[in-house]
């Protein structure tokens, strides 16, 4: 019975809702999807124009009445209708290419510390999306399980996930988070400051595409033999045209200084409010960063540094949260521990 059970239901997914890009994993096989969590809307008829990668492309190029949002962009839900198509979309994909139609088992991963309130948008926007059952593992956790931290065991395990709205930080044993703190800075913020930075040194508007672009190309946190630069276009605000100049890797880290120095004082008040015990784990054995945000160069050495901890970058941090869902749902029972506790009206009593 259960083996049938398997394999009526081997469509089952697990999600990483993130709010710059979602990851599907499907049940035996891998991740499965990779796409932005954009969608874009026709203002006039409310209707949902393109999801996912076509969606994105649209972005900050969209006539009047066409609008590209990013509905978790605080990683949480913060447009309910429009997170529950854009789940649909991706649960129909996957669908599409599991060719297994029926209703889904699903782990989704939210960031750590979310309200009740909005884990049940999470739960109901899922479900009315199509899924059976919905589980919920919170995202460091699961990116835990993904980078293969021994976190079911008696031991300290710490994880820095910077995302694109929100930075998870949280130190986890025995299968619990034991203590954790979740900001709303990470890479969006990064280009927020690059983009008023490049306004006030250069009277220059720049486009949020263009500061992640010049980011991702030039930011690092340590000098190094060479300046890192490159040309940067926007508009002159000053003459109203477009004018060019030249950035180096000196002016993005004064831009994000001071996000990048909130980042390490939150990852300190976590060290500091963390149990002895696992405390001297997390030493022993470092933090690890995982998420796009990890991907600025010199930041592992920067938090090193400052904390006096080992810090390692994941050799693959934007895909340990999807892989972390997929370890979950490949044996669900070993790790109900992880997963959140949340009222379900519709479960069988
Ligand atoms: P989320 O989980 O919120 O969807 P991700 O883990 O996908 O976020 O990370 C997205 C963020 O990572 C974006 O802000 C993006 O600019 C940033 N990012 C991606 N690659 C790099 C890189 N090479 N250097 C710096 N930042 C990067
Ligand atoms: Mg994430």
């Amino acid at each position: 019975m259960f083996e049938r059970m398997r394999k009526l239901f081997s469509g089952d997914i697990g999600i990483d809702l993130g709010t710059a890009s979602t990851l599907v994993y499907l049940y035996e096989h891998g991740i499965i999807i990779n796409e932005p969590s954009v969608v874009a809307l026709n203002k006039k008829t409310g209707r949902v124009v393109a999801m996912g990668a076509d969606a994105k492309k649209m972005i900050g190029r969209t006539p009047g009445h066409i609008t590209a949002i990013r509905p978790l962009v605080d990683g949480v839900v913060s447009n309910f209708e429009v997170t529950e198509e854009m789940l649909a979309y991706f649960i129909n994909k996957a669908q599409k290419i599991s060719r297994k139609f029926g209703r889904p088992r699903v782990v989704v991963g939210v960031p750590s510390g979310i309200t009740n309130v909005e884990m049940r948008a999470v739960v109901d926007a899922t479900k009315n999306a199509g899924a059976r059952e919905v589980y919920i593992v919170e995202e460091p956790m699961a990116g835990a399980l993904g980078i293969k931290l021994p976190v079911m065991n008696p031991l300290g395990s710490m994880v820095i996930d910077i995302g694109g709205g929100t930075t998870d930080i949280a130190v986890m044993s025995l299968g619990g988070i034991v203590n954790s703190k979740n900001l709303r800075v990470a890479g969006d913020k990064f280009n927020q400051d690059i983009i008023s930075y490049i306004r006030d040194e250069f009277k220059i508007l720049i486009g949020e595409r263009t500061a992640e672009d010049i980011k991702i190309a030039i930011g690092a946190l340590a000098e190094g033999d060479e300046p890192l630069e490159a040309p940067i276009r926007g508009r002159d605000l000053v003459t109203g045209l477009p004018r060019e100049v030249m950035i180096t890797d000196a002016d993005i880290r004064e831009a994000i200084g001071a996000s990048i120095n909130s980042l390490v004082d939150a990852t300190k008040e976590v060290l500091e409010t963390t149990p002895p015990e696992v405390l001297s784990d997390v030493m022993k054995r470092g933090a690890i960063l995982i998420g796009g945000g990890a991907l600025i160069k010199g930041l592992d050495s920067l938090i090193s540094d400052m904390l006096k901890i080992p810090v390692y970058i994941d050799a693959e941090p934007l895909t340990a949260v999807v892989r972390g869902t997929g370890i979950i749902l490949e044996d669900l029972n070993k790790y109900k521990e992880v997963l959140v506790n949340y009222d379900d009206d519709d479960a069988p009593r």
